[in-house]
């Protein structure tokens, strides 16, 4: 069993803050062990809560597609994660105190995978890796040193900005897929 998959199997049974009620299951990640890019999105939904996988309903589809059509790879090549394992409910907000309770799991996905590249989706996966208050309209548009052994972070909007907001978010988040594709052929941002 790889580091990561005894970590995935700890976290199943995880009660480290109060979403563990309500969860029908923890959806930890998935993907690739030693893949080179990865994404972090926000919190499981109502599809992903069923399912155990992250990004399986609307806004997964979407993400396909950006992942396929602007970052040249596809799912299987790459691991998903989100900033919160379990689901919360009626898709609220993630609250502080759930963040500070899940971020060793994110973390120790970070340290196992070690990416090149990491792309967060949205504001609580860019605020919480880049420790900046900023909003994700100001903070995305570039790439960011990430840790201290060459991997860069790509922010970009979540996918559900997208859905909800239409040609204009859909269009930057093209630009952001293609700048993490650039930074992962390591041809720069
Ligand atoms: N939105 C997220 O941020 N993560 C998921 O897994 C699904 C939807």
């Amino acid at each position: 069993m790889s580091e990561l998959a005894e970590l995935q199997a700890e976290a199943a049974a995880c009660t480290r803050c109060p979403l563990a009620a309500g969860r029908t299951q923890v959806v930890f990640g998935e993907g690739a062990d030693d893949a080179d890019l990865l994404v972090v999105g926000e919190a499981p939904g109502r599809d992903e809560d069923r399912q155990g996988r992250p990004f399986v309903g609307r806004s997964g589809q979407l993400l396909d597609r950006l992942l396929r059509q602007e970052a040249g790879v596809e799912r299987s090549e790459i691991y998903i994660a989100n900033v919160i394992k379990c689901r919360p409910p009626d898709n609220r907000d993630p609250r502080p105190v759930e963040i500070a309770s899940c971020r060793p799991w994110l973390e120790a996905q970070v340290r196992l995978i070690s990416p090149r590249v990491v792309l967060t989706l949205g504001n609580f996966s860019t605020k919480l890796l880049l420790d900046t208050t900023e909003g994700i309209a100001k903070t995305r548009g570039r790439a960011y040193p990430f840790g201290d052994g060459g991997t860069v972070l790509v922010p970009t909007f979540h996918p559900a900005a997208a859905l909800r907001g239409g040609g204009e978010v859909l269009a930057r988040m093209r630009a952001d897929f293609v700048r993490a594709k650039r930074m992962l052929a390591g041809v720069g941002p």
